[in-house]
């Protein structure tokens, strides 16, 4: 009990004071995760775990549509497998955990992302032009060693994600598709998550090791630093080559095929806890929490029968709401009150003695407080258009917050007092490796990506002065 005595206590930091803090404690007093063990690893506690099924869910519905099948690879790489694509090796070496056991006098390590794996079967797979477009994901954990300082959802060696893996005919489609599934990502992120996004694509020093273009979706945590929310990569041939994925033309021809792939993984989960939750603790946006109404029967012991039919048959009416009632009889009324708050259910349902007769029951808003007392015939229609004003105030308060927070700058100085000041910071870049490292070496923020849908503009790189027709997104990040 002693535990849940201090959960009581709720959140003992402010947001808007120590934001790191209040992080770790929401995650943690909410249940969503725990330290392992083993440095830079997590459990993902059950409230946690079912915010990620509720990603899966909702993302696989949309890989469905795009004919895409899930399937499942084996955990363990081979050695020359890494080695085949050069880029690619070269990109995760630092990352790679190897296991002591050799596997057919070859050293395997643990995958930190499932290309060179999944390739070698496609090799097997693919014949001709009728197999194509191939689309395959899988659902997995990954597990990339190099950690700076842990951060449960954000950093940590071991996450949850999903990896997309498809191979066409001509780079068009390849490329096509590679920006539909990223148009999928952010209008997850936007619509169910709540957050809003900035799209673009990266510069060769921040792309996917072996990717030839990698596109982004990055978001704006409070503390102004950025977060890469999904990324889709077109790799180009270059897998295709080292893998010999290729397939016969319509002419009888063979060809290699053009790939891309895809993922977004277990941090969406700690962007959702950064950018709605409050000083109580979580707030869930509705169309991503799994229960959306807790109801709270107000129980006295004259009346407790009465108001527990009552809160089951309220309940029953709201099952499309994935609606509950906490009945548990140990808490009190306000325990209770407290822990969804700290829960962020977007909708707490209470009913007494007083309501029963009364036939109503009160709605309490988890966004903005707002408490509204409505007839138990109307408790339908009301939850419904609260959940939806819910859904819309999270996103428009993080877009407002978005918007309010990103800037352009006209000069390295602008640019500097803007990294300073923590903005999402828009320039004219050059693009190259050489100004995007001068840039980290000044303020610590990396180039985050070039915008999608910009008119080039005859502008000057805001680092090195050469002519730059595009703007970049600067800002410290995760
Ligand atoms: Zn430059």
């Amino acid at each position: 009990m002693a535990e849940k005595k201090e959960n009581l206590q709720g959140l003992t930091v402010k947001k808007a004071v120590d934001f790191s803090e209040w992080y770790n404690q929401a995650v943690l007093k909410a249940g969503l995760a725990d330290y392992a063990p083993i440095r830079g690893f997590m459990v993902i506690m059950p409230s946690g775990y079912a915010l990620w099924e509720q990603v899966q869910r909702g993302l696989d519905r949309e890989f469905a549509r795009l004919g895409v099948k899930n399937a499942y690879f084996p955990l363990l790489i081979p050695e020359s497998f890494f080695k085949k694509e050069a880029e690619h090796a070269k990109g995760f070496a630092p990352e790679l955990a190897w296991i002591e056991r050799e596997a057919d006098g070859e050293r395997v390590a643990i995958r930190p992302t499932s290309e060179t794996i999944i390739y070698s079967f496609f090799a097997k797979w693919i014949r001709s032009w009728r197999d194509l477009p191939f689309r395959m994901n899988q659902w997995c954990n990954v597990l990339r060693w190099e950690v700076k300082q842990t951060k449960l959802f954000l950093r940590t060696r071991e996450f949850l994600w999903q990896e997309g893996h498809c191979a066409y005919a001509t780079e068009k489609e390849c490329v096509d598709e590679a920006l539909v599934v990223l148009e999928e990502y952010e209008k997850f992120c936007q619509d169910v998550l709540a957050i809003p996004v900035v799209a673009g694509v990266k510069t060769e020093a921040e792309r996917f090791a072996g990717a030839k273009d990698t596109f982004t979706v990055e978001a704006l945590m409070p503390d102004g630093r950025a977060l890469q929310m999904g990324t889709s990569h077109n790799l180009g041939q270059n897998f295709a080559k080292t893998f010999g994925v290729k397939f016969l033309d319509e002419k009888g021809v063979e060809q290699l095929v053009w790939q891309n792939s895809w993922g977004v993984s277990t941090r969406l989960i700690g962007a959702l806890v950064m950018v709605h939750g409050d000083d109580k603790g979580l707030v869930i946006p509705p169309r991503i929490a799994p229960h959306k109404a807790v109801i709270v029967p107000i129980i006295f012991e004259d009346s407790k029968k009465d108001v527990l039919t009552a809160a089951g048959k309220l309940a029953e009416g709201l099952a499309e709401f994935s609606v509950f009632v906490d009945d548990r009889d140990q808490y009190s009324s306000g325990w209770k009150f407290n822990e969804w708050e700290l829960n962020g259910i977007p909708l707490r349902i209470e009913i007494g003695p007083r309501d029963v007769k009364s036939g109503s029951c009160v709605i309490v808003r988890r966004d903005t407080g707002e408490k509204k007392t409505v007839k138990l015939s109307d408790a339908r229609k009301t939850v419904e258009n609260a959940l939806e004003e819910i859904q819309t105030n999270l996103f428009s308060t993080a877009k407002s917050f978005l918007d309010k927070n990103t800037v352009e700058a006209n000069s390295w100085n602008e640019l500097g007092k803007a990294i300073e000041e923590r903005k999402l910071v828009l320039a004219a870049f050059c693009g190259s490796a050489e100004c995007g490292k001068k840039i980290k070496e000044k303020t610590t923020a990396s180039s985050r990506c070039i915008p999608f849908n910009q008119k080039p503009a005859k502008s000057k790189c805001v680092v090195c002065g050469k002519p730059a027709e595009k703007k970049g997104f600067f800002a410290k990040s995760y």
